[in-house]
């Protein structure tokens, strides 16, 4: 069932994972906020890992549109409303992910936390284990439907509602270092941390909350590059370096 994925790699034992991405994952080079070439890249990646028996939650992030703190920094407007103008950039690309999966043949339905029942499905967790059950991908739309979290949050805590067992975190690096890499150019990657080390040695993982959350609900943290050709596939199979952090 596993295909492509080694014996001896961590994740073996996972079955359900949660992938998060940042929105500015999804940007063309031009700085247009969608890549379509790359949804379709993604979109076969996350069908190769759902046909090799992984059960797949997405996390999409709003980044390549809004993001709140940033936008009410400005002092125009405030926070709560910057950041439901944020959640909603979510929503909008994970109906462009929902889309590229469908046109994959992998079945997919995003649920917002968010409640647009003209547009999408509001998420509940009952419906959305159902989902994921029937080896459908759900796309987590409307981060966590409040003001002041990001999308990391919201992936750490719907992975750990949905039972998952690990968030994947594909981010600008390949993993989590000593030091930021593209400063230091002695910094060295961690090829497995626990929480508690992580926090020790103050490495930045996600944010604070989301981490803190990981943590207390010992899930597990797969931290790899977005770069990588077939990036989640490449960080499950460990052709893809990355760090993951487990209890
Ligand atoms: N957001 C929010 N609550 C959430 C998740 C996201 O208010 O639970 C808003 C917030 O304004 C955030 C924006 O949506 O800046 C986009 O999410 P995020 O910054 O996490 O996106 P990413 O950096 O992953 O692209």
């Amino acid at each position: 069932m596993r295909g492509f994925i080694k014996e001896s790699s961590p994740v073996t034992k996972f079955r359900r994972i949660l992938v998060k991405l940042s929105g500015e994952a999804l940007m063309a080079p031009d700085g247009y906020w969608l890549d379509s070439e790359l949804l379709v890249g993604l979109a076969s990646d996350i069908a190769k890992a759902t046909q090799a028996g992984f059960e797949i939650a997405l996390v999409i992030g709003g980044g390549n549109i809004i993001r709140g703190a940033r936008m009410s920094a400005a002092g125009w407007i405030d926070r709560p409303t910057a950041d439901s103008m944020g959640m909603l950039g979510t929503v909008m690309n994970s109906l462009a992910v929902e889309t590229a999966l469908n046109a994959a043949g992998v079945p997919a339905r995003t649920m917002s936390a968010v409640s647009m029942p003209t547009i999408c499905e509001t998420y509940a967790r009952q419906p959305a284990l159902h989902h994921l059950e029937k080896g459908q991908v759900v796309v987590l739309a409307g981060g966590t439907g409040n003001p002041y979290f990001t999308t990391d949050t919201a992936a750490v805590l719907r992975a750990a509602e949905l039972r998952c067992d690990a968030v994947l975190k594909a981010t600008q690096v390949d993993g989590v270092y000593s030091a930021d890499p593209k400063k230091d150019p002695g910094a060295v990657r961690y090829e497995r941390l626990t929480h508690d080390e992580a926090i020790a040695r103050d490495l930045k993982v996600m944010d604070t909350a989301a981490f803190a959350l990981a943590r207390e609900s010992r899930l597990s943290i797969i931290v790899g590059s977005v770069h990588a050709p077939s990036s989640v596939t490449a960080i499950l199979d460990g052709t893809s370096p990355s760090t993951i952090v487990a209890p």
